[in-house]
């Protein structure tokens, strides 16, 4: 039986970071403002690991926020001897912290082994050279390239950040960004659409009509094709789109852009009714004013359905169909059964995403 995870977030908003990309406020994306220091984070640790269930679970500590290997050596020691402390004790499992491309070497990796970090995420944002320049990035791809080869080297597990519409970027150069990750093998990907963040230089360009955010359709279409593709390579994509907190919302610190507070929901529903329309248009069964019953696994069933319904109404309205009733059952998670009229009809989801890729040349 697989175990139950648990993450313990520990921010440590701009500490390291000299940077000034255009889209980031850091102390406002993490909702904080103080420094972190040795006793934050064992008393973080402590409170979350009171509120956990006892028995087979695993526990990760994660510094996220700001550029961790950016900071002093001293006060990266002293924050890392903390979940150290507990991996040694057998109290947590694993320690995983996000930095940028440009501050990796041999000594910071010399540094994180010694400490038994586990994960290491590089926040790349995107593998073309004009869009990390337009963006105040202060790195560039090759330096991304580098930086994966010696993390893996010292068979740390690389995880990478991608960001989609940011400032001079497009869908080609989205897609080019993820396949140039699936080259790294990276252990896990994260996928953010920008989003216009109080006090960024990015608020003045949007202001001054200089940038023009994605719309939320937009946005779930790049990031559509984006993870099909990830899930084709089998690439844990672990995070899509920004966590809602009380200041990242729109009405708060957001002030234009694609957000969503279940933004990877609207992505995962969409690519279900791309190959549910897909295999329904080619399949030629006569659905007018038929009842479809859909079968898959439990997991499935409100991607499926989507948003407020969304899927099966389209369904519904394109095909002329009656009705739509889904069910659980127990088959593989790649697997929707699909009945019309007591025939059955199986679509295997590899296959699908597979065609999709081809169909539209990404692959
Ligand atoms: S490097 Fe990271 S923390 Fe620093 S400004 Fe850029 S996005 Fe923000």
């Amino acid at each position: 039986m697989s175990k139950d995870y648990f993450i313990i977030p520990i921010f440590v908003p701009h500490l390291g970071c000299p940077h000034d990309c255009v889209f980031c406020n850091q102390r406002r994306i993490t909702g904080l403002s103080t420094n972190v220091s040795k006793e934050l984070v064992q008393k973080t640790i402590l409170e979350y690991i009171a509120t956990f269930p006892k028995g087979n679970i695993k526990v990760e500590v994660a510094f996220y926020g700001g550029s961790f290997t950016g900071i002093k050596k001293e006060i990266q020691e002293e924050l890392l001897s903390v979940p150290f402390k507990f991996k040694e004790e057998g109290r947590i499992d694993g320690i995983r912290l996000s930095t940028r491309p440009d501050y990796i070497d041999e000594e910071i990796l010399g540094l994180l082994k010694k400490y038994k970090v586990d994960t290491i995420e590089l926040g790349v944002q995107s593998m073309d050279d004009e869009v990390l320049y337009k963006s105040g990035r202060g790195h560039n791809s090759q330096q991304v390239y580098l930086a994966s080869k010696l993390i893996k080297e010292y068979e740390f597990n690389l995880g990478l950040q991608m960001m989609i519409g940011l400032v001079g970027d497009n869908r080609d150069k989205s897609i080019y960004t993820a396949k140039e990750f699936i080259k790294l093998e990276p252990y896990c990907v994260r996928i953010y659409p920008t989003l216009v963040i109080k006090d960024t230089y990015l608020e003045k360009l949007y202001k001054n009509r200089f940038y023009r955010p994605l719309s939320l359709e937009e946005a779930v279409h790049i990031t559509t094709d984006i993870l099909i593709l990830f899930e084709y390579y089998n690439i844990d994509v672990i995070r899509v789109g920004l966590q809602p907190t009380d200041n990242i919302r729109l009405g708060g610190d957001v002030l234009a852009g694609p957000f969503h507070p279940s933004f990877r929901q609207l992505v995962e529903s969409n690519i279900n009714k791309i190959i549910l329309d897909k295999f329904i248009s080619l399949s030629n069964i006569q659905l007018t004013d038929k009842t479809m019953i859909i079968e898959t696994k439990g997991k499935n069933i409100s991607n499926i359905v989507g948003q407020k319904s969304s899927n099966t109404k389209y369904l519904i309205d394109r095909y002329g169909l009656k009705n739509i009733k889904i069910y659980p059952k127990n088959i593989p998670e790649h697997f929707i059964d699909i009945s019309i009229d007591d025939i059955s009809y199986r679509i295997d989801r590899r296959k699908a995403i597979e065609d999709y890729l081809k169909s539209k040349a990404i692959i």
